[in-house]
């Protein structure tokens, strides 16, 4: 047991891993969608102290149905309505499991020339799939980038502006950052990060109605900073925010911006990869005349497993010039030429994993038609939800839902804001804790909202539906 794991070995387990998943996958609507488990139940089911001697692998299968799935909450299950659901598909599990499998850690392009070249053709491809710009294509001077998350990239993308602005992160100068309320919290905390401070975060106010940002109002905030000696360098415009998909207008923003030589990223984490249809490509409005940066994760709504966002540039020289370190022993011909791409460089860390194979095997099994068809189901699926909302008297809807997220929350008749606000809050654990569905809140204003977010790949119409009739019933019986 203390062997490596030999080739025949390998086939034979990955086959039991491999019927696992399918297995799973095939019975997942039977699980609690949100785990049942206890602080510290599953720790305390598990072994305090490592093996001395190896243990045969099904011992870990073993362990996996046991001890592991009563601590999962079933991100895939057709009824997780919370948060924005996980979008793992077979294409995507497949293409991760290849990347494991080839055990390349791609820093620069010479530890794997197709580990960067791939990536690089298909940031591209979503790039074209998306209408994104043609200035964000690898071919110009800009270009996309995988990372893991929207807030390394908004992260790299604040460390960028800070470099265009004149410095460098921790050069003594004071620099600032515009967000609104609604923006997320990803971008403090990379301000935080790059030195910038919290208090150097500018909070814009948003129109109490769209939740949108105003742009009036953020000019006049840069002025001020800029009158006081602050060098502004970067606004975030959100296109659908997480708490209820509002929409900023990056238009106007982009105006402020390209006035004043800010740099303008735009966070489309969620709601970006939708564009991939003509018929919401409006969303993007004001993107190609005005963005510097532009995330979108296609983890969250586009079949592809945690971890993959990408992130373009409209120019990649300032984020290399921030993020560039050669130390001796990554020196190479290859880089040295300038004629290759070394994506260490447009992320914090050093290694990276061979991501684009995923999105690569979702986006040729899929095809445009395919990813379209699963955006559309959502939406279609979100309008229906929110047309059972709206028809019930006892429910208010908020009316804004252009993509596959519904807010919406129950009318306690008498009751306090505050009060309404704790019944809502209660409800939502009752209907949590049923096992049956599994969906999440927000706030907005002083008002507690609850959300329904479809997408996760398996949910049909009829989960919707009874979501609906448990939510309805569940209140009806507490009203
Ligand atoms: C989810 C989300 C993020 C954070 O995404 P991660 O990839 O988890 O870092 C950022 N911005 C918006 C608008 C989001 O919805």
């Amino acid at each position: 047991m203390s062997e490596h794991m030999t080739p025949e070995e390998f086939r034979e387990h990955g086959k039991q891993v491999v019927d696992w998943i399918a297995d799973y996958l095939a019975t997942i609507e039977d699980y609690p969608v949100r785990s049942r488990a206890r602080p510290g139940e599953i720790r305390a089911a598990l072994p305090a102290h490592p093996p001395e001697q190896g243990e045969p692998f099904e011992s870990v299968l073993a362990d996996l149905d046991r001890v592991v799935l009563p601590g999962i909450t079933h991100w895939q299950h057709p009824s997780f309505f919370a948060y924005f659901p996980a979008n793992a598909s077979g294409p995507a599990i497949l293409g991760d499991l290849l990347s494991a499998g080839l055990g390349v850690q791609g820093m620069v392009w010479a530890t794997s020339p197709a580990c960067t070249e791939l990536e690089t053709v298909v940031v591209d491809w979503l790039a074209e799939l998306l209408d994104l710009p043609s200035h964000f294509r690898t071919d110009t001077a800009g270009g996309g980038v995988i990372q893991d998350s929207a807030s390394s990239a908004s992260l790299v993308a604040v460390l960028a502006a800070i470099q265009r602005a004149g410095g460098r992160a921790g050069d003594g100068r004071r620099y600032s950052i515009y967000v609104s309320s609604q923006t997320h919290s990803s971008l403090e905390k990379a301000a935080r990060i790059a030195g910038i401070g919290a208090e150097y975060v500018r909070a814009v106010d948003v129109d109490p109605d769209t939740l949108a940002m105003d742009p009036a109002q953020l000019d006049a905030l840069i002025a001020e900073d800029v009158a006081a000696g602050v060098t502004p360098a970067l606004v975030c415009a959100t296109i659908g925010t997480t708490s209820t998909t509002a929409i900023d207008p990056v238009a106007r923003i982009g105006e402020v911006c390209r006035a004043r030589g800010i740099w303008l990223h735009v966070d489309a984490a969620y709601a970006g990869v939708s564009a991939v249809c003509p018929e919401l490509r409006w969303i993007n409005e004001g993107v190609a005349a005005f963005a510097d940066s532009y995330v979108t994760n296609p983890h969250k709504w586009l079949l592809t497993n945690f971890d993959c966002s990408v992130l373009w540039l409209a120019d990649r020289a300032p984020l290399i010039e921030a993020l560039s370190i050669l130390p001796e022993y990554l020196r190479n011909a290859a880089s040295a030429s300038g004629e290759v791409i070394d994506y260490r460089d447009w992320q914090i860390p050093l290694g990276r994993r061979f991501r684009a194979l995923k999105l690569w095997s979702v986006i040729r099994w899929y095809g445009a038609e395919g990813l379209r068809a699963h955006v559309r189901s959502g939406i279609e699926l979100a309008a229906k939800f929110a047309a059972l909302v709206r028809a019930h008297p006892g429910f208010r809807l908020l009316e804004h839902h252009p993509f596959s997220l519904v807010c919406f929350r129950p009318v306690w008749p008498g009751m306090s804001t505050a009060d309404a606000n704790e019944a809502t809050l209660s409800l939502l654990e009752r209907l949590n804790d049923s096992g049956q569905l599994y969906l999440s809140h927000t706030k907005v204003g002083d008002e507690v909202l609850l959300r329904l977010a479809v997408g996760a790949p398996m949910t049909q119409l009829r989960h919707v539906q009874a979501a609906w009739d448990r939510i309805r019933t569940e209140y009806e019986q507490a009203r």
